[in-house]
């Protein structure tokens, strides 16, 4: 069917599926999509499309470069830019109605500057720093910061949230620390109901009881790919991202021969191997060299050698495997899978850096 050697499936059905039991699980509550970082690897313009026409409310990028890139999709929703702005990009912001995040006065006085020159008007969303302490005003600044926002009618304030430093170490104390700082800071300033207060990530979704405030901001959840076990009333959520390829080459190799650069492996018998034409250049990771495996024929085979940048090979022992033979290295084939979770512990990082490394070289293909 496909010509491609190797390529990235991508299930819209299931991550369709997985939008509406968040959507039973939050209720009421805004849901707020974040398509940074090209969707977490999924591609953010099909993904942005498919959370559109399943009415999410609001779109989350990290910079203008991704906010434009929807924009000329001709995506028509709300997109807040979580990162910070420089003061050439405002008229850029404005122009494609991006929601841009203030984090400090002296952004919010460039804004205003080039607001009240151009007779414009800009949405804002205040950010306020309860413990991350990467970007946001401290709540001590963050009051005056409001009252300048709010009195402003350059600015159209449309929200006000933080971030959690821990929320995915459950009895972290920092959390409950968090909390109440955000929620001291909103109950002083009693933002009128228009305005969208906003904290939770997926990690806080799945570990608090605690309210949701008016909108919460998911990426790791929608698309299934969280890194601890999912609580049960999300348990039918499920990644939708799977990496296959294509066995590209087959031979049989002798006993005491070294696979690969530097000979890292050294066959013990006789074996078969085979090559797998996908490699680090696309974002297998270098680091699955000798221990990753991969699914064919629904069995799991060890990686053997070094992974190159193009191929790696694989040890099939004495089984059969024919070239053409579908490859799965993540995902599921028969009754067997490899979780992005495996791959990441194999790499010894997390599963959002194992989505986020694969590039443009794959292409992706969706199933709808
Ligand atoms: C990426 C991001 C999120 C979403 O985090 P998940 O763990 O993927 O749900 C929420 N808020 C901010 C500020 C982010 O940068």
């Amino acid at each position: 069917m496909l010509n491609y050697s190797s390529w990235i499936e991508i299930d819209l059905k299931q991550f369709k599926k997985n939008i509406k039991t968040i959507r039973a699980n939050i209720k009421k509550v805004r849901f707020c999509l974040c398509v940074k970082a090209n969707a977490y690897g999924h591609g953010i313009i099909e993904i942005a499309r498919a959370a559109q026409s399943e009415k999410v409310d609001y779109l989350a990028v990290a910079s203008l470069l991704e906010g434009i890139k929807l924009r000329e999709a001709k995506i028509k929703m709300p997109i807040l830019v979580l990162g910070t702005f420089h003061e050439n990009q405002i008229k850029d912001l404005i122009d494609n109605d991006l929601e841009i995040t203030i984090s400090s006065f002296f952004k919010a006085r460039l804004l205003k500057e080039y607001c009240k020159k151009m007779g414009k008007k800009c949405k804002v969303h205040l950010k306020v720093d309860t413990g991350m302490r990467r970007i946001g005003v401290k709540v001590e600044t963050a009051f005056s910061l409001y009252n300048y926002l709010k009195e402003d009618k350059n600015f159209s304030l449309k929200g006000i949230f933080s971030h959690f430093a821990c929320a995915d170490i459950k009895d972290h104390p920092m959390n409950a620390i968090q909390i109440k700082i955000f929620e001291k800071f909103l109950k002083k300033i009693k933002p009128s109901k228009s305005i969208i207060c906003h904290m939770t990530n997926t990690a806080a979704l799945c570990n608090f009881k605690h309210d949701f405030y008016d909108m919460v901001r998911l990426g790791a959840l929608p698309f299934g790919c969280y890194s601890k076990d999912l609580p049960k009333r999300f348990s039918d959520i499920k990644s939708i991202f799977s990496v296959k390829s294509k066995v590209s080459y087959f031979k049989v190799v002798e006993k005491d021969q070294g696979i690969s650069y530097g000979h890292s492996f050294i066959t013990k018998k006789p074996i078969r191997i085979v090559t797998i034409p996908i490699g680090y250049g696309d974002g297998y990771s270098r680091a699955l060299s000798n221990i990753g495996e991969v699914l064919i024929r629904g069995r799991k085979f060890p990686i053997i050698g070094t992974i190159c940048m193009d191929q790696f090979m694989v040890n099939i022992d004495n089984r059969e495997a024919f070239i053409g033979d579908e490859v799965v290295l993540i995902g599921r084939q028969e009754n067997q899978e490899i979780s992005i979770n495996k791959i990441a512990k194999l790499c010894k990082t997390i599963s959002y850096e194992i989505l986020c490394s694969f590039n443009e070289r794959l292409p992706r293909v969706y199933i709808n």
